[in-house]
């Protein structure tokens, strides 16, 4: 009879240092949560979420007896500065295309059980963290996040895989709740520039960088660019301010190799200039929300994050972009980025780009000569 030390030792071999169990109980208070907020949540219905079907684990699988939650520390490396100012963190080792990292060692642990006759199942519409909660391995930030109870310093760097299978082990205490500090002023509510984090643990995810930056539709509204920053992809802000994640912060961690190799494929530059072929062969399958179809948004993306470095040694990339490119979103943002940087080489391409420049892209560029 497979035992839940074995199980442990399992998930520890294959690299997740923490384990819990949970009961096949709906997630019944995320499914209010979710219908009350549908408005805000709608969008992950309509590309094929699912999430209220995942708030209870026997949609997942009928005869499921137990939940197992592995805890995956995915910042457990350093990232290059570059990188990690540009791109969220989580989605920088992100392998659930390549299948070259976390994707393998869920497989082998996943073996593990089927060769001792448990079968399991990893949804990707189940509350994680919700499930990691009632596992009784972390509680939640003001910021919406999940902080571990014993891994990575108790910070927020940590990815719960919900696993459900059908054999029955013994659930753990729950620790649903949020954990933050009386003393910590709401940082994160305070540091979020899109006005997010509406307190006591509400998001609009609408607002929230993350989802704009690969979701966001159309040119990004005047009032959000600024505020959106550097981020390309994703968004920590609400993270590195947190003072639960100081101590892991403060850690001298070992650089992750396999980021390093590849970071020179995502710089801004590249980004900017990129083709189809060139995204699909090196972006795509390590940042893979957007499609190939969806080029424009990257490349919009990257000109507000170039316009908001307030570098001048961007205007060049940002001109040549304007030729290279029809779309009128990236035409517009490549304005309002040549506007924010500022100069005179940035004034004279706006003088010059004016008069071919059309509808949205004119008004873009009016405003940028005004800046
Ligand atoms: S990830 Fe960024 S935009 Fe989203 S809630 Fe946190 S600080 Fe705000
Ligand atoms: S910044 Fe403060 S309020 Fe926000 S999650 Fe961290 S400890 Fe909680």
């Amino acid at each position: 009879m497979l035992t839940r030390d074995q199980v442990v030792a399992a998930a520890n071999r294959s690299g997740f240092e923490d384990v819990g169990f949970t009961s096949m109980d709906p997630f019944a208070s995320q499914h209010d949560y979710l219908s009350a907020h549908r408005a805000e949540y709608g969008w992950a219905e309509a590309v094929g979420l699912e999430l209220l079907a995942g708030c209870d684990p026997k949609n997942v699988m009928p005869d499921g007896r137990t939940v197992i939650v592995l805890m995956e520390v995915y910042f457990r490396e350093a990232y290059p500065a570059a990188m990690a100012g540009h791109f969220g963190r989580c989605y920088l080792d992100d392998d659930r295309v390549t299948k070259d990292g976390l994707s393998r060692r869920i497989k082998a642990f996943r073996t593990f059980l089927r060769d001792h006759g448990v079968d399991s199942k990893v949804p990707f519409h189940l509350p994680h963290r919700v499930a990691a909660a009632r596992a009784g391995m972390g509680t939640f930030g003001k910021n919406c996040l999940f902080y571990s109870n014993r891994v990575a310093r108790r910070s927020s760097w940590v990815l719960p895989i919900a696993v459900v299978v059908d054999r029955a082990f013994e659930p753990d205490e729950p620790t649903v709740g949020i954990g933050c500090p009386e003393w910590c002023r709401n940082a994160c509510i305070a540091a979020c520039p899109t006005r997010a984090l509406k307190g006591n643990g509400r998001i609009d995810p609408r607002r929230c960088i993350s989802f704009l930056s690969y979701f966001g539709q159309g040119l990004t509204p005047p009032e959000l660019r600024e505020p959106m920053g550097l981020y390309v992809y994703g968004c920590d802000r609400c993270q590195n301010v947190c003072p639960r994640n100081a101590a892991w912060l403060a850690k001298d961690l070992p650089v992750n190799g396999k980021v390093a190799a590849k970071a020179g494929d995502f710089e801004l530059a590249k980004l900017l200039h990129m083709d189809r072929p060139y995204f699909e062969a090196r972006i795509w399958p390590h940042m893979f929300y957007m499609p190939a179809d969806d080029l424009w948004r990257w490349k919009m993306n990257v000109a507000r994050a170039m316009g908001n470095t307030l570098d001048p040694g961007y205007v060049g990339d940002l001109v040549r972009a304007f030729t290279e490119n029809d779309d009128a979103r990236v035409r517009g943002m490549i304005a309002w980025a040549l506007g924010r940087i500022g100069g005179p080489k940035a004034r004279a391409a706006l003088e010059r780009f004016r008069p071919a420049g059309g509808g949205v892209v004119r008004e873009e560029i009016s405003r940028a000569l005004e800046m």
